[in-house]
């Protein structure tokens, strides 16, 4: 594939720059352009500089407010909730991390019902955050309808991703995050876009026929990991990123959307959990440390969110690659 190779820096300012010209205030073009580029460092692709185009999709149809000032409110003691004000979500991280840290430290536990909100990428940024602070914490969110329920043929959920982060004494957090569904949507349509077959148990087809073309999936339905068990996730994960938080399901997200396509909108939950109020954090953290130190006594084993740790020296360095094709669009969108 024809690539364009270009430093952190320079992605950040042109996803900045495209941000700004198409209807956002500074302040909301740095905070999404910044998560996109997070996705780059970390070779995420599936969240990174491909997202830009739908961004801006989001922002030319007006669904999306480039000019949002997120309000927060403590809603109960250990609940704090987020009005994203119809932008995208990083805003709406950035105002509610510190109070629902605050919260945490101050209950042990505490819950940030994110609402409003455009494009909720992944869910490690926020995680790892948390875990940066010295907490656990766990992020959940719905989308679009993609997956059909176990057993069904149509989407329904949505391929709802949940992120987890534990904290560590010397090391990077440990972080996993990831989808209900047996793959992403992003990796499904890069496989379209690149010609590429998926796995059979990544979807069906329109009337629930086994196939391996990604663009078939896509006019069909994901599937959920490990058949019902995804399923059930991604159900559970409807209800709490959903009505628990007074946010859409999957499937209502279309009607909001009405046909003009773009990010959808939507809510998050993010549970924060402070180890030192369980007892003595160092403790705990320690023991923790000794099943790393058994996983990784195994031949064959990492720590999820290694790889993407490691993948952050390489693009520091040598910087990221994008398709041409991409590097296209976006010039064309400026
Ligand atoms: P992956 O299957 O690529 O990875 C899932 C997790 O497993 C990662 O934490 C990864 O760590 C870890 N992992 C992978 N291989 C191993 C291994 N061999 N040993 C230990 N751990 C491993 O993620 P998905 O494709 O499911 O999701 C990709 C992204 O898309 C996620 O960030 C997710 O949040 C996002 N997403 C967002 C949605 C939304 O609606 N907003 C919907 C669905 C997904 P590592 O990162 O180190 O590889």
């Amino acid at each position: 594939m024809d690539t364009v190779r270009m430093s952190l820096d320079d992605a950040l300012s042109l996803a900045t720059t495209c941000l700004a010209k198409n209807g956002c205030d500074e302040h909301n073009a740095k905070a999404m352009a910044g998560r996109m580029v997070q996705a780059e460092r970390d070779l995420c692709a599936s969240h990174g500089l491909f997202r830009l185009p739908w961004c801006v999709s989001g922002l030319k149809t007006g669904r999306v407010n480039g000019h949002a000032q997120p309000s927060v409110e403590q809603i109960a003691p250990t609940v704090i909730r987020v009005d994203g004000d119809a932008g995208f979500a990083p805003i709406g991280h950035q105002a509610g991390h510190q109070p629902l840290a605050d919260c945490a430290r101050q209950n042990g536990i505490a819950a940030l019902a994110l609402a409003d909100m455009f494009h909720i990428s992944a869910m490690w940024p926020e995680v790892e955050a948390l875990a940066d602070d010295g907490l656990c914490a766990f992020a959940f969110t719905a989308s679009y309808p993609y997956v059909a329920p176990a057993g069904g043929t149509k989407a329904l959920y949505g391929t709802n991703p949940m992120g987890f982060a534990w904290p560590r004494k010397d090391a990077p957090p440990l972080v996993f995050d990831q989808a209900s569904s047996a793959m992403a949507r992003g990796e499904i349509q890069i496989a379209a876009r690149d010609g590429h077959s998926v796995p059979e148990t990544a979807g069906i087809g329109p009337n629930g026929e086994a196939t391996t073309d990604p663009n078939v999936v896509l006019e069909g339905a994901q599937l959920g990991f490990g058949g019902y068990k995804g399923a059930s996730l991604a159900l559970m994960i409807e209800l709490i990123a959903g009505p628990l938080i007074g946010q859409h399901l999957s499937f209502e997200s279309v009607d909001d959307d009405a046909g003009v396509g773009g990010p959808p909108k939507g809510g998050e939950l993010i549970i924060a959990i402070d180890p030192a109020r369980f007892g003595s954090a160092d403790r705990y953290l320690a023991h923790g440390e000794t099943l790393f130190a058994e996983i990784l006594a195994q031949e064959g084993t990492r720590l999820p969110g290694s790889r993407r740790f490691e993948a952050r020296a390489t693009t520091a360095r040598d910087g990221i690659e994008i398709p041409h094709s991409l590097n296209e669009a976006i010039s064309e969108l400026m």
